[in-house]
C-alpha cells in the first residue's frame, strides 16, 4: 500500500484529534441507579399517592380558573401537600397576567329558525354590548380560507369556523383544532368581524357541550367577543346554513378582562445529596379551565410530578441531583407561569439536567422522545430501557419538546424529554364540564408516576450532563 500524501496524512490526524478533543465522554447512568429506577418503578405501580393527590385537588379545590379566588386556594393547597408529602423545600414564584373573568353566556339562532344554542365563551373574549350582539354569520371551512378571505365579506359579521377535530391517540389534531381557537379570532377582528365562533375543539359528538380555551388575543382594544359551540349545535348551524339563506345569531357573553393578577408557580423540591443546584424539572399545570374540576387538565400532571418526586423521597437516600416539581400558574391562558419561569432561570439553564411536564390528561404513557446532546444518547437508551417493559417506546428521530410549560425552559436550551400519553379519550372531555376526577383510571395514573419517578430518579443520577446549555436545542422542531 503506498503511503498517504503527507497533506492528506496531516488533515486527518487533525481531524482525528479534533474530534477526540471536542467530543465530551459519553453520558451513563450507573447499574446501581438503574437497579433503584427499576424498584422505583415497579413499586409505583401498585401506588396510589398520585391519585390520592389529584383526588384532593379535585374535590378540596375544584375548578380554579387564574386569577379566580380558587386560584389562590389552589396554591396554598399546594404548598400545604408538597410539605405533608415531605419535601425539603417549598416556595413560590410570582406570575403576573391579565385577568380575565366569565360571567354568563347565552347564544341563539335569530333567523331563519328561531333557537338556543349551547356556547361557551372563550379566554380573553370581551363581553357583548349590553343586550348582545345580533349579526349574520359568514362560514369559513377552514382557518385558510377566512386568512385568505376579503374583508369586505366579514364586516360587522359573526365569521363561524367549523374545523371537526378527529379522534387520534397522539390527538394531533388539537394542532389545527388550537390554532382556529387562538390565530381565528384575530384574523377575524382584524378583518372587521364583529364575532367569532368555532365548532369546539373536541371529539365528542354525543352532548351538548361546549369546549372552552383561549383565544389570541393579545390587545385586549381589538379584541372581539369569541365563543365555541358544542359539537352537535356546530351540526345544528351547519344545516340551518345549508339552506343557503342569510342566517343571524345573537351572541350575549358576559366576560372580559378586568385588569392584572398576580399569582405564582408554586415549587417543590427533594434536594440533592451531591448536587444540590442541579435539577431535574417535572410538573403540570395548578389552574385549571372553570366548567369542570380539572382532574385530567392537569390535575393529572401535578399529581403524577408531586407523587414521583415523593416516591424518590422515601428512598434511603436523597438523589444526587435535585428533583424539582413545579405546579404552574395559568398555563390555560399562554404559558403565563411556564413564560415567567423560563424568564426567570434561563441564566441558569445549564443547571437543568434534563426537564419536561405531564399536560395531556392521565392515559398512559406509549411514547418518549429526547433532545438531548449526541453524547448523552446512551443514557437516554438506558432510560428507555428501564420504561420499555411498562409500555413505553422510544422514538429516537423525534425531538424532546418538555411538555407546555417547561418548552418554555426548552426553548432557552433545557435538556427535554417528551412522555407521549395516550390521548385517544382526552378530547372528549378537555375544557368542559366532563373534566372531572371519574375520567382517572388510577392505575393508568399510577403507570405515570412509574414512568416520571424512575426517568427522573436516572437523570439525577446520571455520570454526566444531557447537553442543556444557552441556546442548545433551537431549531430541534420541539424549542418553541
Ligand atoms: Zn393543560
Amino acid at each position: 500500500m503506498r503511503p498517504l500524501p503527507l497533506t492528506l496524512l496531516a488533515a486527518s490526524l487533525l481531524l482525528a484529534t479534533g474530534i477526540a478533543s471536542a467530543a465530551d465522554p459519553a453520558t451513563t447512568i450507573p447499574a446501581t441507579a438503574i437497579k433503584t429506577a427499576e424498584q422505583l418503578r415497579d413499586k409505583a405501580m401498585h401506588d396510589d399517592t398520585g391519585y390520592r393527590i389529584v383526588e384532593s385537588l379535585t374535590t378540596e379545590i375544584g375548578p380554579r380558573l387564574a386569577g379566580s379566588d380558587a386560584d389562590q386556594r389552589a396554591r396554598d393547597w399546594a404548598v400545604a401537600k408538597f410539605k405533608a408529602l415531605g419535601y425539603d423545600k417549598v416556595y413560590t414564584e410570582q406570575v403576573k397576567f391579565p385577568l380575565w373573568v366569565r360571567r354568563s353566556e347565552h347564544g341563539a339562532i335569530v333567523a331563519p329558525f328561531s333557537q338556543p344554542l349551547v356556547l361557551t365563551a372563550l379566554g380573553y373574549s370581551p363581553g357583548t354590548p349590553k343586550g348582545g350582539l345580533t349579526a349574520e354569520v359568514v362560514k369559513f371551512d377552514s382557518l385558510d380560507a377566512l386568512k385568505a378571505a376579503d374583508p369586505a365579506s366579514v364586516k360587522g359579521k359573526i365569521v363561524y369556523i367549523g374545523f371537526r377535530m378527529q379522534r387520534a391517540k397522539d390527538g394531533h389534531d388539537y394542532g389545527m383544532g388550537s390554532a382556529v381557537r387562538t390565530a381565528g379570532p384575530p384574523i377575524a377582528a382584524a378583518k372587521g368581524a364583529a364575532g367569532y365562533l368555532l365548532r369546539s375543539v373536541g371529539t365528542d359528538a354525543d352532548q351538548r357541550i361546549a369546549h372552552t380555551g383561549v383565544t389570541g388575543f393579545r390587545d385586549p382594544t381589538k379584541a372581539i367577543p369569541a365563543a365555541a359551540l358544542s359539537n352537535p349545535d356546530a351540526d345544528q348551524l351547519e344545516r340551518v346554513l345549508a339552506y343557503g339563506k342569510p342566517v343571524t345569531l345573537k351572541l350575549d357573553l358576559d366576560c372580559g378582562v378586568v385588569g392584572e393578577y398576580t399569582g405564582a408557580n408554586v415549587i417543590g423540591e427533594i434536594t440533592g445529596r451531591k448536587h444540590p443546584d442541579q435539577v431535574v424539572a417535572i410538573g403540570g399545570h395548578l389552574d385549571s379551565w372553570d366548567p369542570g374540576t380539572g382532574a385530567i387538565d392537569d390535575g393529572a400532571g401535578v399529581a403524577i410530578a408531586m407523587a414521583a418526586g415523593k416516591l424518590i423521597h422515601d428512598l434511603p437516600q436523597r438523589p444526587d441531583r435535585t428533583i424539582r416539581v413545579i405546579a404552574f400558574a395559568n398555563e390555560e391562558m399562554g404559558l403565563w407561569g411556564g413564560r415567567a419561569y423560563a424568564d426567570k432561570h434561563a441564566g441558569e439553564v445549564a443547571k437543568f439536567q434534563l426537564g419536561t411536564e405531564s399536560d395531556f390528561g392521565a392515559g398512559p404513557v406509549w411514547r418518549m422522545s429526547a433532545s438531548v446532546k449526541p453524547e448523552a444518547r446512551g443514557a437516554i437508551t438506558q432510560i428507555a430501557n428501564v420504561l420499555e417493559p411498562i409500555g413505553v417506546a422510544y422514538d429516537a428521530k423525534k425531538p424532546g419538546g418538555g411538555g407546555s410549560d417547561l418548552s418554555q425552559m426548552h426553548g432557552k436550551g433545557m435538556a427535554a424529554l417528551t412522555l407521549t400519553q395516550d390521548g385517544t379519550n382526552y378530547f372528549d372531555w378537555h375544557h368542559t364540564p366532563n373534566d372531572t376526577l371519574d375520567k382517572i383510571d388510577p392505575k393508568q395514573l399510577a403507570q405515570n408516576v412509574a414512568v416520571y419517578a424512575s426517568f427522573s430518579y436516572m437523570a439525577a443520577q446520571a455520570d454526566g450532563d444531557f447537553g442543556s446549555a444557552p441556546g442548545a436545542f433551537a431549531g430541534d422542531g420541539a424549542a418553541d
